[in-house]
């Protein structure tokens, strides 16, 4: 059982990744449910994101778990309302902090964002990476704040702060999208094997990887996390979700 918990569909730079391309390369590559977020989203085109994730549940049903990208302008238009209104059942809502950076300084849009997953009762999942707006402790209040919430943070950078998190709260979870399969291994040496749950970042990979596959990506992905980590804790982790039951 393999489930990717760090997928998109959708709009990019390198063009369009439509929802038959993004369900064939995942299950073509021996995956078996995804958790899947639309970057469309940052194109504000809130009707594709809705389109995408009905798609997709058409081709998956059950295997397929839409994830809510916000925006700034999705919360300040009001537009938010219409991604739930829509027959979309999200399981989970996702910030990206590098591509909007008001979310880590405007705490009042930031808190709103956050309420909402409160008030659903489903994960928060934070982009996080070298650039101080999206580092993992930028977002310390929060997971402080809001203890009963489960948080995400989708690559855990910089290492030594996503680990540091893990040692001081326990509603921290981390992908392992754009990681080193080494790294995971020294997030597990260090104690959080529990703690880490599998994600590609598919079909990003085009934009870094041109002459691989999607599906090539994700299949390296994960023999690479059978490779430097002991099968108990691989299997695990390949299996593994917070974002449903
Ligand atoms: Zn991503």
């Amino acid at each position: 059982m393999i489930i990717d918990n760090h997928v998109h569909v959708g709009w990019y730079r390198d063009g369009y990744h439509s929802p038959k391309e993004i369900w064939e390369a995942e299950t073509a590559a021996g995956v078996d449910e995804i958790c899947v977020s639309s970057t469309s989203t940052c194109a504000e085109l809130y009707d594709i994101v809705i389109e995408e994730m009905i798609e997709l549940k058409r081709l998956g049903g059950s295997k397929v778990h839409p994830i809510l990208w916000i925006t700034p302008q999705m919360l300040k238009s009001e537009k938010i309302d219409k991604m739930f209104l829509s027959d979309i059942e999200w399981q989970g809502i996702k910030i990206h902090p590098e591509a909007h950076n008001e979310w880590s300084n405007t705490k009042a849009l930031t808190s709103r964002a956050i309420n909402i997953a409160v008030k659903r009762k489903i994960p928060f999942m934070i982009h996080t990476g070298e650039d101080v707006v999206a580092n993992a402790i930028t977002f310390e209040n929060y997971y402080a704040e809001y203890p009963q919430l489960q948080f995400i943070l989708a690559h855990g950078k910089p290492f030594q702060q996503a680990l540091n998190m893990l040692k001081k709260y326990n509603n921290i979870t981390i992908d392992s999208a754009f990681m080193n399969a080494k790294d995971v291994n020294r997030f597990c040496k260090a104690g959080f094997p529990d703690k880490i749950i599998f994600g590609s970042d598919a079909p990003i990979n085009k934009l870094f990887y041109k002459k691989l596959s999607t599906q090539e990506y994700i299949k390296k992905n994960i023999y690479q996390l059978r490779k430097n980590i002991s099968p108990a804790f691989s299997e695990s982790i390949l299996s593994k979700t917070v974002y449903f039951k």
